[in-house]
C-alpha cells in the first residue's frame, strides 16, 4: 500500500476508549490503600492489568459517549459490585505474591512520613 492509498483514518487509540478502565483505575487506588498493601507502580500495574483482563470492556468512540457510559455504569450496582470483587481479588493476588521488583510502598507509611496522620 502506498502513502496515497492509505485511508484517511486517525489512529484508533485516539478515537476509541474503554470507559471501564477509568472506573477501575480510580477504584483500584482506593482498594489498594484500604487493604494496606504496597502501592508501588509495579503492584499498581499488576492489580490494574489483572482486573482489566477479567472485566468486560465498554468502548466508546467520543468524549460525549464516554461521559454517558460512565454515568450508566455507576448507576448499575450489579456491575459495580462485580468490578469491586474483581479488584479485591486482584489486590489479594498481588499482595500475597508481590513481584521481585516491587518497591514495597505502603500508603500508611507515606502518610506518617508526611505528618498527615
Ligand atoms: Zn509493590
Amino acid at each position: 500500500m502506498t502513502e496515497t492509498e492509505r485511508p484517511p483514518f486517525p489512529p484508533v487509540r485516539s478515537v476509541v476508549h474503554n470507559t471501564v478502565e477509568d472506573i477501575i483505575e480510580r477504584r483500584v487506588q482506593k482498594y489498594m490503600k484500604e487493604l494496606r498493601m504496597c502501592i508501588c507502580g509495579v503492584c499498581y500495574a499488576d492489580v490494574l492489568a489483572i482486573t482489566l483482563n477479567r472485566s468486560k470492556p465498554h468502548y466508546v468512540s467520543s468524549e460525549m459517549g464516554e461521559n454517558f457510559a460512565i454515568a450508566d455504569m455507576l448507576t448499575s450496582d450489579e456491575q459495580t459490585i462485580s468490578l469491586d470483587a474483581d479488584i479485591i481479588s486482584a489486590c489479594m493476588l498481588v499482595r500475597d505474591k508481590p513481584r521481585k521488583n516491587c518497591a514495597e510502598v505502603i500508603a500508611e507509611e507515606i502518610s506518617k512520613q508526611e505528618g498527615v496522620l
